[in-house]
């Protein structure tokens, strides 16, 4: 790869509204408060330069991770061997394209899209409220939660791909699936996405709202660092109830813990390495393997230093 430093000339240069930080901990950008140094970070200042950022990326060469709010990414220490992009930024204005249709940019929250959707008295995305992650986060994850998805509500994204420059993906062509889209296993880049809801008693949603959040504070450890769900759903049961069966709840490596509020959680009690969260992930897939028969595939992303390694 070309030094960082001709990089960075040529961003600054090509996509001057594109804001470039220098030797970026991304234990500052991940919920898990874990992760190496990235050698820059690129935030677009406005939706309208992620497209332009990509494209001159892919111009140079260069394969970036795309990050929104960090929230679903384990990342190795050290330094990384690739750019960061962060796609969450001031800008990130939702507005209404149809009577009860949003189109959003890629880097708002999720939480602030649902209440742009209360405000404007529509219903269908209550579920989405407590992810603290982004819409392009969300829809590359098909996250979901109390019996919602994403797959439910998009029905159009607009993507930076390097082979087909901006292109546009409809329903059905997300190909959603439980944790997963077309875009999960692909170098495209969500840069906005459609949401279709319904109308509704903005009270109800509301109430709604209130009632999922009241639900994640009593079963989730939200005070502590972590990435969420450490696993996916395995065949055949839950991943907390076969870990707390197992008896892991409160196993610790290092500063990695597995939550003693939600069995689901691995939790960074304080210095958490990636190393620690890597062998606890290890410890819990064998004991639960060795109990229930489960494969415990892990649902948050580990990132590595370098591409091509995991
Ligand atoms: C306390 C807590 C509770 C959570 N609860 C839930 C829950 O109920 N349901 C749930 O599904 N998840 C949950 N999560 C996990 C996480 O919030 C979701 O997976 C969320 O969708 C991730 O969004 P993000 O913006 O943080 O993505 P990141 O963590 O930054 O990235 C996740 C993945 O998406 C990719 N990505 C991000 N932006 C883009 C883009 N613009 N284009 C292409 N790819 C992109 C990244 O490359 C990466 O592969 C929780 C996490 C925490 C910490």
């Amino acid at each position: 790869m070309r030094g960082f430093g001709s990089l960075i000339s040529d961003i600054r240069r090509r996509v001057p509204d594109a804001r470039v930080l220098e030797g970026v901990p991304m234990k500052e950008h991940t919920s898990f408060r874990i992760g190496g140094e990235a050698p820059v970070m690129f935030v677009p200042e406005r939706p309208e330069t992620l497209a332009e950022l990509c494209a001159a990326l892919s111009d140079l060469g260069v394969r970036p991770l795309v990050t929104g709010n960090g929230t679903n990414l384990l990342i190795e220490d050290g330094e990384l061997e690739f750019p960061v992009i962060k796609t969450m930024c001031g800008d990130d204005n939702a507005h209404l394209s149809g009577d009860a249709e949003i189109t959003a940019p890629a880097g708002i929250l999720l939480s602030r899209l649902a209440v742009f959707a209360l405000q404007n008295g529509l219903t269908g995305f209550e579920f989405a409220h407590g992810i603290p992650g982004t819409l392009g986060g969300a829809v590359s994850m098909d996250a979901g939660a109390y019996g919602g998805e994403m797959k439910d509500v998009v029905t159009s994204t607009l993507a930076f791909d390097p082979e087909r420059g901006v292109y546009e993906v409809r329903k059905e062509e997300h190909d959603f699936s439980y944790r997963h889209s077309v875009f999960s296993d692909t170098d495209s880049v969500i840069l906005s996405s459609v949401i279709s809801l319904e109308r509704g008693d903005a009270d109800a949603v509301k109430a709604r709202m209130d009632e999922l959040s009241e639900k994640r504070r009593a079963s989730q450890p939200l005070d502590m660092p972590s990435a969420g769900s450490t696993f996916k759903r395995p065949k055949g049961g839950y991943a907390a109830a076969m870990i707390d069966g197992a008896g892991l709840k409160g196993c610790s490596v290092g500063g990695a813990q597995v939550s003693p509020k939600h069995a689901g959680f691995i939790v960074n009690k304080g210095g958490a390495s990636f190393d620690d969260v890597m062998r606890l992930i290890e410890i819990v897939q064998e004991r639960v393997f060795r109990e229930y028969g489960a494969e415990l595939e892990p649902e948050v992303k580990i990132i590595r230093r370098r591409w091509g390694t995991e």
